[in-house]
């Protein structure tokens, strides 16, 4: 009998601890099952990662564990296997891996609770099912495990609870957490009065600046937004909110928040088309794999607009409808993703359960356990949802699996979900199917090498062409714009003349355009035209952003603010300059020259609520906005027929970021907002404006040529060598004091450098350590240094000897281990 068991704790530590099962807990205790255990003078909920016969050598003080709080194990065996190799492969705590796979409501201290649902017996009844049952219904209220097992003493009470819960006796409940989501109301500040003039402005605001400022955002803003939004993004007291109610131009209204968007709404009419000669060889190609095994990876490459939604749904209607099986589907952000959703939930109905971040941790749990129970089929959400219970899983489907959101960078695990969905996929004999205009690289080396299989969808629906694409040099651009009166060259170009005619032109024939710029704020910086110095922040090593509405310069990393300084700080001189083109800037310029058009501006700053999103893109597609304006958020998935113009305002954004996926980000980012032209029948045209028109990401972009991109790029890659062709692993060393963080990042190099030399490993190369890119975020200084290997075993094996053994020489010190980062920033 297994008396013993190595418990995972949610605390960054990489080791388990062993503690003794009581014998009235020895039922319960089994792998994966939540208990709760003396932690120092605490009490922790870890998990147990597995039973111990009598150790030959038990270490002194060992402790019991004092409870067992499910009657079911939190983890079933498949995903506590996942997350072991998680922690594996990443270097990360065990508990911590857990942790993030699990609901909330199992990670804290909560019990189930069993609760009696029918009075009647059943005759079928065992003994123990007995005794468990008129112990219940002698309770009025909910009853927990462990004060069952003080009543009736040791004795196999779980399995007994799970039993008659299967009858339907008795309800097993989770404590804590409400079904209710935690907030159902929020204050919204809308305007009821137009102010048209300038003059009728002066009159109303005289000189409440603050208050015409917020005028002048709700305006931009399409004239509401949440009150808390207001105060804590944007730092506007309450006050000034009030100013403008008593002022007679807003309002403040108190609005029911639906726990999401789709919640209420009843599933659309499903809209079934034939597919195309493309689709069925796809959807052929998938289903006669199902029945191999092990299933394969695949990497769906269908340019924008071929109807990849469509083939994802078939396979699934094969395996959940016909087959009875379960499926994830993963998206990048659900509240960018409306419409590729409600085509699920049109096709699957109730067998969907979206995880979403809006869900209360009780609806979250009960999500978890319709899927667990399998009630419920399709688990479909952003990166945690590749953790779902669903069971008899038969396929996991990863959509725009190029995206970088499907990473975890911080905290730990930093886990990429396209990698745990393939090993979760294949450990589960399940398909897996990762769709993309635009692979990441990573994938498609994996079907260049024959280990993944390629599928593709060359062209569009209705053999629609892909719009076409040209440049405006941005360079030749600003000369022929020649200089100010005083002689100054005149300001960076926002709309070029083909730019501004090609809009003029929508304008007038009733359709839209959708602009993209991936960089919000006014200006970028803003330099002092003496003596050049340029605003930072004071505890990031990145210069402040200039923001106009409200003005302010705000730092990105750490929503530092400060107010526009009148003069230059350093020097006094008045007046500063405004350097590089943001998401404000771009509408003003298009509220100056197209003061009728209707704009809508989609970025962090104004998209307050959870929904936010979802309400600017449901006026696009009815056609309320004429102008959609917005950084990459934009760019993902969004299906407008009457779209026929996307221009690039600057392609330049990312490209010149010290990033080895610069140029693949760029290129990606390009094609998919060019992908958002020409879907319905007018066709359509991409305007990109760039100082690098010759760039080649830029190159390949306009000729809608990834394979190009991705043999141009997989050559750049090779020397010196980056991802694909070798692993990588970023360690970051941060802390507060300079010199402390560069000692310590030297001291990691030595002890690395010492162990592959004394192990005589070779293989993997050690770089650095450098200061990071971006060298002090937060008040913190950082270093790093990389570790590239050819091969992934010895990496891993490399990182986990480190993650235990190295010891920073200052506790102050952090080191975070970063595996197949996507951003080295
Ligand atoms: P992608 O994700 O590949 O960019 P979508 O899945 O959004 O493309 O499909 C683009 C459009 O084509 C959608 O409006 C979809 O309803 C439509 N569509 C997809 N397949 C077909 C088909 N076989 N016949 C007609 N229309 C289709
Ligand atoms: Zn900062």
């Amino acid at each position: 009998m297994s008396c013993y068991a190595r418990v995972a704790v949610p605390r960054p530590l990489y080791q388990t601890f062993l503690y003794r099962i009581p014998e009235s807990l020895v039922e319960e205790t089994v792998p994966g099952s939540r208990v709760v255990v003396p932690f120092g003078r605490k009490q922790l909920t870890g998990w147990v990662d597995e039973l111990v016969h009598a150790p030959e050598t038990l270490p002194r003080g060992v402790r019991d564990i004092l409870d067992v709080p499910d009657p079911q194990p939190a983890l079933t065996d498949d995903l506590l296997d996942l997350c072991r190799w998680i922690a594996r492969y990443y270097a990360a705590p065990l508990g911590l891996t857990i942790r993030a796979a699990l609901p909330a409501v199992l990670t804290v201290e909560s019990a189930a609770r069993f609760i009696v649902r029918r009075g009647d017996f059943d005759p079928g009844l065992t003994g123990s099912e007995k005794r468990l049952f008129e112990h219940l219904r002698s309770h009025k209220g909910p009853v927990k495990l462990s004060s069952v097992r003080k009543s009736l003493g040791p004795g196999p009470w779980s399995n007994a609870a799970v039993r008659l819960a299967e009858r339907g006796l008795l309800e097993i409940q989770q404590e804590a957490p409400s079904l209710r989501p935690p907030l159902r109301t929020r204050q919204v500040v809308a305007l009821t009065r137009e102010l048209t003039s300038l003059q009728e402005r002066d009159n109303v605001f005289k000189r409440a600046s603050r208050q015409r400022e917020l005028y002048e955002y709700l305006e931009s803003v399409a004239g509401r937004a949440e009150v808390a939004h207001l105060s804590e993004r944007l730092g506007i007291s309450r006050s000034v909110v009030q100013g403008l109610v008593d002022k007679g131009v807003a309002e403040i209204n108190v609005e029911e928040i639906a726990s999401h968007p789709f919640a209420d709404l009843p599933a659309p009419p499903e809209v079934t088309h034939a597919p195309t000669t493309a689709q069925a060889a796809a959807i052929s190609r998938l289903l006669d794999s199902l029945d191999q095994r092990p299933p394969n990876v695949f990497v769906l490459k269908g340019v924008t607009g071929s109807g990849k939604t469509l083939v994802y749904i078939e396979v699934l209607r094969e395996l959940v409808v016909r087959r009875g099986q379960g499926a994830i589907v993963l998206v990048p952000e659900i509240s960018l993703t409306p419409q590729t959703l409600s085509r699920f939930r049109a096709a699957f109905g109730d067998d969907v359960v979206l995880l979403h971040s809006a869900l209360s941790d009780g609806e979250r749990y009960a999500a978890w356990q319709a899927l667990r129970s399998g009630e419920k089929r399709i688990a479909i959400g952003a990166r945690s949802a590749v953790f779902a219970p669903v069971k008899r899983l038969g396929a996991i489907i990863i959509d725009e699996e190029h995206e970088g959101t499907y990473k975890q960078s911080d905290p730990a695990p930093r886990y990429h979900a396209r990698e745990v969905a393939v090993m979760r996929a294949r450990r589960a004999g399940a398909l897996c199917l990762l769709g993309s205009a635009t692979p990441s690289l990573e994938s498609w080396w994996q079907t260049e090498s024959g280990k993944w299989q390629r599928l593709d969808l060359p062209e569009r629906i209705g053999a629609r062409p892909l719009p076409a694409i040209h440049t405006v040099d941005l360079r030749s651009a600003i000369k022929t714009r020649g200089r100010e009166a005083n002689g100054r060259p005149s300001g960076p170009v926002v709309l070029s003349p083909d730019l501004k005619t090609a809009l003029e032109d929508r304008l007038a024939r009733g359709e839209q355009a959708i602009l993209l710029l991936n960089r919000r704020g006014y200006s970028n910086f803003a330099q002092c035209l003496e003596c050049g110095t340029v605003r930072t922040c004071w505890q990031c090593n990145v210069s402040l952003t200039q923001h106009r509405r409200p003005p302010r310069l705000v730092c990105h990393h750490c929503s530092h603010q400060e107010p526009l300084p009148e003069a230059c700080p350093e020097c006094s001189a008045p007046g500063l300059r405004q350097r590089g083109v943001g998401t404000e800037q771009v509408e003003r310029v298009l509220e100056e020259t197209f003061p009728d058009a209707r704009l809508a501006r989609m970025d962090v700053d104004t998209t307050s609520g959870k929904w936010s999103h979802h309400e600017i893109l449901e006026r696009v597609g009815r056609r309320h906005v004429d102008i959609l304006l917005g950084t990459q958020m934009i760019a993902k998935g969004l299906d407008f027929p009457h779209v026929t113009l996307v221009g690039v305002i600057n392609a330049d954004v990312g490209l010149n970021l010290p990033d080895f996926r610069a140029s693949e980000r760029t290129f990606q980012l390009l094609t998919q907002v060019a992908g958002r032209a020409g879907r319905g029948e007018a066709g359509g045209e991409v305007i990109v404006q760039t100082a690098l028109p010759g760039h080649y990401a830029i190159q390949y972009a306009l000729d809608h040529d990834f394979d190009g991109f991705a043999e141009r790029e997989l050559e750049e890659r090779r020397e010196p060598a980056y991802p694909p062709h070798t692993r990588l692993a970023n360690l970051v060393i941060s802390g507060r004091g300079e010199l402390h963080v560069q000692q310590a990042a030297e001291a990691a190099v030595s002890w690395l450098q010492g162990l592959l030399d004394a192990r005589r490993i070779v293989g993997i190369d050690l770089l650095g350590p450098a200061p990071c890119p971006i060298d002090r975020i937060r008040g913190r200084w950082r270093w790093h240094l990389l570790l590239k290997s050819r091969e992934p075993e010895p990496l891993g094996r490399l990182l986990g000897y480190f993650a235990r053994r190295f010891e920073p020489p200052s506790a102050q010190i952090r080191v975070e281990l970063d595996r197949d980062p996507v951003s080295l920033l």
